[in-house]
């Protein structure tokens, strides 16, 4: 009945519309601008408009309901950041679908680890990506169709573009819409209603994070997490954003949602090229960037060729900022007065807290909390709710925390009074501005990419000279973390630190490779119950590197 005044609450303000669909309240966010370029490719120049999303998507929705896509149905999508990205995302939502978005570059392990999560009965993938794992889509029982996008057929998959764009555009008199799966007519907006959910509990999204310890799990947001997220206004509505993080991830994914949501123009490029990036920035005259702080480091670094005087505002987060790449801000661009931070999770929709652009910010903060959530800040042995400057693990409540994981259970991953317990280390000033200081959680970020230390000890186990295995991260300036493994080897068994990271290198994508190296010691440190004392391990790493 009262508030915990050591509890932040962040502004209450929150609205809510009547209909909790989210892909209609995007439909009716976009509609309105039909002739607006929503994407640039910047290194095609080919552009999207928000006439385009629209209309493709909600063709898309139409077409997976005639093709057997059922409310609650998994749709996975595998691709490179590209055109269709976003009228397959709301396409699937409108059709009651559940979305979930898998890393290209994921290896068959990975990719068969996250299928076992979420078991998706479509999957839509780029022509790359099916090239590279056709036989390992088709050994998997629960998928029953595979479209591709792009203009390459294949057989015994469907093509995005037939079941999206009709072959005739002039059959507007056409009554049916899908003739032998095959779209005939452009679905209107005035006929068209996404399938109803209960937005408040139906999952919309499943995204993958390792939380706080093991392997990578499903975390699924609802429609109202969603919606809530992409209803918080912003600054620059008009602005043009210059991106690179990857779609699949959190930041990329729901941080372009949140962007259609305000019809703003976006800019992105397939793959990071610092060259390319900053050339985009100068002939788009981009008002914002958003970036991890890799890139920050690589941009500060380059040459400075070209005019970058449009950029007003610098957005880092996904992990930490490093004070150094901060103050170095100015130099590339002139117009930007520092780095705003935000701060955020997958198992939070997204930000948590972020620095907003009106208000003089403090070097270091990752600003204040986003409307609608409560943080607590607890003391790491007792638990207890602490005061102003006081560091502790983090915890959130509120309507944009995730539903749960797949397959867990609500009352291992909330506390008694609802919060999720972030894993992250931090606290709060009098200001109620927030700063991340570290880390409790077994998680490394190699570029902003999560890395699941228990993964990579799971795959050095497999290894028959490994006996014992623990990784942690370790900093690195231009990756911000990089993943060392401490080994023990088995007795008589002989086996190098060249050989150990070829062998993880060929069975996971490349952020999880051994960047950080591997180092031979002879018991992996672990607690009476057998849980390895990362701790220890992150001391150890810091003394000089042992050899076999
Ligand atoms: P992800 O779910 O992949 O977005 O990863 C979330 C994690 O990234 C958080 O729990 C933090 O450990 C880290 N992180 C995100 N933003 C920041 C930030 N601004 N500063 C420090 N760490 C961050």
């Amino acid at each position: 009945m009262f508030k915990n005044p050591n509890y932040v609450y962040g502004p209450m303000d929150v609205l809510v519309p009547s209909s909790l669909q989210f892909g209609e309240f995007l439909l009716k966010r976009m509609i309105g601008c039909k002739g607006k370029t929503a994407f640039i490719n910047a290194t095609t120049e080919e552009r999207t408009t928000y006439g385009e999303i629209c209309q493709e998507g909600m063709n898309f929705a139409v077409s997976l309901v005639h093709l057997g896509l059922r409310k609650g149905q998994t749709v996975a999508i595998c691709s490179e950041n590209r055109s269709e990205y976003f009228k397959v995302v709301l396409g699937v939502i409108c059709a009651g679908g559940i979305i979930t978005t898998m890393n290209p570059a994921y290896v068959e392990d990975e990719i068969r680890h996250v299928m076992k999560i979420t078991k998706p009965s479509f999957l839509v993938c780029s022509p790359n990506v099916y090239k590279e794992h056709s036989r390992t889509f088709k050994s998997l029982g629960h998928i029953k169709r595979i479209i591709l996008v792009g203009n390459e057929k294949k057989t015994g998959t469907l093509s995005f573009t037939d079941i999206t764009i009709p072959v005739n555009n002039d059959n507007d008199n056409e009554e049916r819409v899908i003739v032998n799966d095959r779209i005939t007519r452009n679905v209107r907006y005035e006929e068209f209603e996404p399938v109803d959910v209960k937005g408040q509990i139906d999952t919309a999204f499943i995204l993958y994070s390792s939380g706080t310890t093991g392997l990578p799990k499903g975390v699924m947001l609802t429609h109202l997490n969603l919606i809530i997220m992409c209803s918080f206004a912003s600054t620059l509505a008009e602005a043009t954003t210059l991106t690179i993080t990857p779609w699949f991830h959190a930041m990329g994914l729901v941080g372009k949602l949140i962007e259609l949501a305000q019809n703003r123009t976006v800019l992105y490029l397939p793959k990071f090229e610092v060259d390319l990036y900053l050339k985009a920035i100068e002939k788009y005259k981009v008002q914002i960037i958003v970036v991890v702080p890799p890139v920050l480091v690589a941009v500060f670094k380059a040459p400075k060729k070209y005019d970058l005087s449009s950029v007003q505002y610098v957005y880092s987060g996904a992990a930490p900022l490093h004070k150094d790449t901060s103050d170095l801000v100015n130099n590339t661009f002139p117009n930007a007065r520092m780095v705003l931070q935000g701060y955020g999770l997958t198992e939070s929709t997204l930000a948590v807290s972020r620095a907003k652009p009106d208000v003089p910010q403090k070097a270091g903060s990752v600003g204040s909390l986003q409307p609608g959530l409560t943080v607590k800040v607890v003391d790491i042995k007792t638990r207890r709710p602490l005061g102003p400057k006081q560091t502790g693990e983090i915890c959130i409540k509120g309507p944009t925390i995730m539903k749960g994981y797949v397959g867990i259970e609500n009352k291992e991953v909330f506390d008694s009074e609802g919060f999720f317990h972030t894993g992250d280390v931090g606290y709060y000033d009098e200001d109620r501005d927030f700063f991340i200081v570290d880390r409790l959680k077994e998680l490394i970020k190699y570029k902003g990419y999560q890395v699941a230390p228990a993964e990579l000890e799971a795959l050095l186990l497999k290894h028959e000279a490994v006996a014992d295995a623990g990784v942690v991260g370790i900093p690195d300036v231009a990756a911000g973390e990089v993943p060392l493994a401490f080994v023990v080897t088995q007795p008589g068994k002989r086996v190098t630190e060249k050989e150990l990271q070829q062998f993880v290198a060929e069975r996971v994508s490349n952020p999880k490779h051994l960047r950080g190296g591997v180092r031979f010691i002879s018991a992996i440190p672990k607690n009476p119950s057998g849980k390895i004392l990362r701790k220890e391990l992150r001391k150890m790493a810091k003394h000089a590197k042992s050899k076999l």
